[in-house]
């Protein structure tokens, strides 16, 4: 990392008061996380309170896996007549039968990446896109 970047850091982070080992231990086991794609968002995740996880890039399941899970819930949904969205299913109005196209999907983490949840086909759940983005980052 270059000294511009760890001045950037400095200034955004320098009043928040770190455990130096806690530091370097989280920094250690994310660099051996081979889902992290952004190793260089790796400090700032860390120093930010492990929050930001858009800073490791990491929510991000391949194309393959997404397709995997799609073309399952949907046989199984088209099956039950019900929405592939398993949130559109729960709920009461129009789009509770509704089969969205791969297109107006996006995959989630089913437990939460932060709480160490995989980014693998077992737990990968596609939403529609309002339900993916109502779940939120996490
Ligand atoms: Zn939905």
């Amino acid at each position: 990392m270059c000294w511009l970047e760890w001045g950037r850091l400095y200034e955004a982070y320098h009043t928040t008061a770190f455990n130096p080992s806690k530091v370097s231990g989280e920094v250690r086991k994310l660099y051996g996380d081979s889902y992290i794609k952004n190793r260089k968002g790796i400090f700032e995740y860390i120093l930010g309170g492990s929050l930001d996880t858009k800073l490791l890039e990491v929510r991000i399941f391949d194309e393959a896996t997404k397709k995997a899970v799609y073309t399952k819930q949907t046989t199984e949904a088209e099956k039950k007549g019900i929405s592939n969205c398993p949130h559109c299913a729960l709920g009461h109005d129009a789009n509770k039968s509704k089969i969205w196209k791969l297109a107006d999907m996006d995959a989630d983490h089913v437990a939460a990446w932060s709480k160490g949840g995989a980014t693998d086909m077992a737990n990968c759940e596609m939403l529609c896109k309002t339900h993916n983005r109502a779940k939120g980052n996490r």
